[in-house]
C-alpha cells in the first residue's frame, strides 16, 4: 500500500528557532565589521540556503556589493567572502544555543507521526560544526529526528535535492513520492520540489514570516494577516503543495496525501478505455500549453496527419479532432455528414449501435435500422438485402468492433457492398482503430469514427474522424455547432488551429501515444500483442471452466465476454480491484457475464497473473 515513509524537517524556523533568528544577526554583524548596513529582510533574503552561498548572494544585491566595494577598495574576493563568513560564523555559534528551543507542537506532531510509522528526517543549512551546537539541547527538549543531513555534506545544499537524497538513502525509502519536506523558507520548498517530494510551508515562526513570538502577539491582527497572506503566496511561488499555518495541521494533511497515494495506486485497467496507458504518456501531461502558438498548431496538424496514415492517404483523406469522447464523433459524423431529408441506415448488434440509433433520432435524421442479435455478427447478404429493398437509402452506418459484447463485424465486406451501391458509408471503428485494419479507400468507407483513450492508448477525453477531404470540405447538415465537422476542419487546416478550447494536455499525452504506436511497429504490432493478450485470457480461463460467451469466429481480441454464472460481480470485482485489477461488468441483456479488455498497455504475463488471482478467488469461495 502506498502511503508517506517520512517527513523531512528543516531546522531553524521550523522545528527550532522560532522566527529564525540565530543566523539573522550573524548576517548583520558580518556586513556590519566592513562597514556595510543590511536590513534584516535582506538578511534574511536567500535564508534556507547553505550560509556561505548566503553570504555570497547577499554580497551580489547591487547596494550592498557598491559599498562593500567602496570601502574595500576593491571587487568582492574569495577572501572577503571568507572572512565574511567568519565573522558570520563566530556570531552565529555563539547564538545557536540560546536560538534552540523546539518550536510550539513539533514534538506532539512527531509524535504522532511515528506512531503512524512515519520516519523522521531532517535537512538543514547549516553545517554539521553549527548543528553539534545544538542537538543535545534540542534531544533535552524531546526533539531527536531520525535522520540528519547538514548541508556540508553533500556536494552542493539548497535548493539541490541531495540532502532529500541522503536522508531517503539512509532511511531506506526509494519513492520521492512517499516523503514530506516540511519547511520554512522559500529554499526549503525549492528543496523538497527538486527532491520531488510533496512540500509543505509553515508560517508561523518562519523566516518567511521573519516575527518572534512577541511580536506576533504585539502586531495588530490585520498586519499579520497581510504578512502572514504574503508568506502564503511565497511558499506557493515556490511551488507549495501545501501551506500550513503551524505543525498542528500536519498529520491531516499526511491522511489527504495518503488518500491521493491510494487513488493514484498502479491498477490494470482491463476495461475498453480509458485504458492502462505507459508512465511516458500521462507524464507528458506535466505541462500547460497555450493554443495558439506555433509548436503547439504544429503539434496538433502533426497529430492530425500521423492518425490519418493509419488508414488512409493524407491527399484525400483528413483527420478532425474533435473535443469529446467517442460518442461526440460518432454523433459528430451523424450530424454533419446525413441530410434530414436522406435515409440512413443503421446496422446494429449492440449498445453502440443502438446509441447511433438515439443519436439519429435525436438529430431529426431520417433512418431505418437492421438489427442483430448481440452475439451473433452483422450478416453482408442481410446488408445487400436491405439496400436491395430500399434503394432510397443513402447513407450505411455501423460498428466494426462492438465493444458491447467482443464481436467484431466484417467491415470490409458490409462496407463493400454499402460502397458498391453507392452509398456513404460511416464506421465507429473506435474500439478497433489501429489494432484491426481499417483502411478507408480499400474498405470503402467515407468516415470512420474513434477516440485517443482506445487502441491509441492515449488518455481521454478527445475524438477524432477521419473522411475523406470531399466530406469535409462539402456543404455540412449539422444542426450543432459543437459537432460541425466541416467548420472544425475549417479550423484545424491548414495550420491545426482548434475551434474551441482544446485539451491540451490529452493532446500532448496523443503525441505520446503516437509515437509509442510507432515505436512498437504500429498495426501489426499492436494487433500480435494484444491478440496474444486474449489468448493468454482465454487460455487461463477455459482451464477455471470459465467460458466466453461470443462463438470464436466472430471474437475479437479488443475484448471478452464471460459467462458469470452464479458467482457475484461485485465481490470478484472487489477482490480482483485488490490485486490491481480492474475488471468490466458485462453489457448483455438477457446473462449473467462479465467482460476482460486486452488493449492497453498490457502484456500475456498479465493475463496469467490475472487467472491466477481468479483461481485463488474462487477456491476462497469454495
Ligand atoms: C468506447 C466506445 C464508444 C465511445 O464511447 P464514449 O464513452 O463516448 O467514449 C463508442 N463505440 C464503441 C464501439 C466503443 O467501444
Amino acid at each position: 500500500m502506498k502511503h508517506i515513509e517520512a517527513v523531512i524537517f528543516d531546522w531553524a524556523g521550523t522545528t527550532v528557532d522560532y522566527g529564525c533568528f540565530a543566523p539573522l544577526k550573524g548576517f548583520i554583524d558580518a556586513f556590519a565589521s566592513k562597514g556595510v548596513k543590511i536590513t534584516p529582510a535582506e538578511a534574511r533574503g536567500p535564508m534556507g540556503v547553505l550560509k556561505i552561498d548566503h553570504i555570497r548572494a547577499l554580497a551580489a544585491i547591487p547596494h550592498i556589493k557598491a559599498e562593500l566595494e567602496q570601502n574595500l577598495g576593491h571587487a568582492v574576493t574569495d577572501d572577503d567572502i571568507n572572512e565574511l563568513y567568519n565573522v558570520f560564523e563566530s556570531t552565529l555559534l555563539e547564538n545557536l544555543v540560546a536560538y534552540s528551543t523546539v518550536n510550539p507542537y513539533v514534538t506532539e506532531t512527531v509524535d504522532a507521526l511515528r506512531s503512524q510509522g512515519i520516519c523522521i528526517g531532517s535537512t538543514s543549512a547549516y553545517t554539521r560544526a553549527m548543528m553539534d551546537r545544538i542537538t543535545s539541547h534540542v534531544a533535552k527538549q524531546g526533539y531527536v529526528p531520525d535522520c540528519c543531513v547538514c548541508a556540508d555534506e553533500v556536494s552542493r545544499g539548497r535548493p539541490y535535492p541531495y540532502m532529500m537524497w541522503k536522508n531517503m538513502s539512509e532511511l531506506d525509502i526509494a519513492d520521492p513520492r512517499h516523503v514530506v519536506k516540511v519547511g520554512d523558507t522559500v529554499s526549503d520548498i525549492r528543496e523538497g520540489v527538486s527532491a520531488d517530494a510533496w512540500t509543505v510551508g509553515v508560517v508561523m515562526g518562519s523566516s518567511e514570516l521573519g516575527l518572534n513570538e512577541d511580536e506576533v502577539r504585539e502586531i495588530s491582527s490585520e498586519e499579520l494577516l497581510a504578512l502572514k497572506k504574503k508568506t502564503f503566496e511565497r511558499f506557493c511561488e515556490a511551488g507549495a503543495d501545501y501551506v500550513i499555518d503551524d505543525m498542528r495541521e500536519l498529520p491531516g494533511i499526511i491522511g489527504q496525501i495518503n488518500d491521493q497515494l491510494r487513488e493514484m495506486e498502479p491498477h490494470k485497467l482491463l476495461t475498453p478505455g480509458p485504458l492502462t496507458t505507459r508512465r511516458s504518456v500521462k507524464l507528458a501531461q506535466l505541462a500547460d500549453h497555450c493554443t495558439w502558438d506555433d509548436s503547439y498548431k504544429k503539434l496538433t496538424v502533426g497529430i492530425m496527419n500521423d492518425i490519418t496514415k493509419i488508414c488512409a492517404d493524407t491527399d484525400e483523406y483528413a483527420t478532425v479532432l474533435l473535443q469529446g469522447s467517442g460518442s461526440y464523433a460518432v454523433e459528430a459524423m451523424i450530424q454533419t455528414f446525413c441530410r434530414d431529408d436522406e435515409k440512413l441506415l443503421i446496422v446494429e448488434n449492440g449498445a453502440y449501435g443502438k446509441r447511433m440509433i438515439k443519436q439519429a433520432e435525436m438529430a431529426g435524421k431520417k433512418y431505418t435500422v437492421l438489427s442483430f442479435d448481440m452475439c451473433t455478427a452483422i450478416d453482408p447478404k442481410a446488408v445487400q438485402k436491405k439496400l436491395d429493398e430500399e434503394p432510397d437509402i443513402k447513407t450505411v452506418m455501423l460498428v466494426h468492433s462492438e465493444t458491447t459484447s467482443g464481436l467484431i463485424n466484417p467491415l470490409k465486406e458490409i462496407a463493400g457492398i454499402a460502397k458498391a451501391a453507392g452509398k456513404t458509408v460511416l464506421v465507429d471503428t473506435m474500439s478497433s482503430f489501429a489494432a484491426y485494419e481499417t483502411d478507408l479507400k480499400a474498405f470503402g468507407i467515407d468516415a470512420l469514427a474513434s477516440s485517443a483513450n482506445k487502441c491509441l492508448e492515449g488518455l481521454p477525453v478527445l475524438a477524432f474522424v477521419v473522411a475523406t477531404k470531399k466530406l469535409l470540405e462539402g456543404e455540412s447538415c449539422s444542426k450543432s455547432l459543437c459537432l460541425d465537422l466541416c467548420d472544425q476542419y475549417r479550423y484545424l487546416y491548414p495550420d491545426g488551429k482548434f475551434r474551441f478550447t482544446s485539451p491540451t494536455t490529452v493532446l500532448l499525452a496523443l503525441r505520446r501515444a503516437l509515437d509509442l504506436y510507432k515505436l512498437e511497429g504500429g498495426l501489426e504490432a499492436r494487433k500480435a500483442r494484444y491478440q496474444a493478450n486474449h489468448d493468454a485470457l482465454t487460455e487461463g480461463m477455459r482451464r477455471l471452466g470459465i467460458t466466453s460467451i461470443v462463438p470464436e469466429k466472430w471474437q475479437s481480441y479488443i475484448i471478452t465476454t464471460f459467462d458469470l454464472g452464479d458467482i457475484s460481480f461485485a465481490d470478484m470485482y472487489a477482490r480482483l480491484k485488490a490485486d490491481g485489477f480492474v475488471i468490466y461488468p458485462g453489457k448483455l441483456t438477457d446473462k449473467n457475464t462479465f467482460r476482460i479488455g486486452t488493449i492497453g498497455d498490457l502484456y500475456p504475463k498479465d493475463y496469467e497473473r490475472l487467472c491466477k488471482c481468479l483461481e485463488e478467488y474462487l477456491n476462497s469461495g469454495k
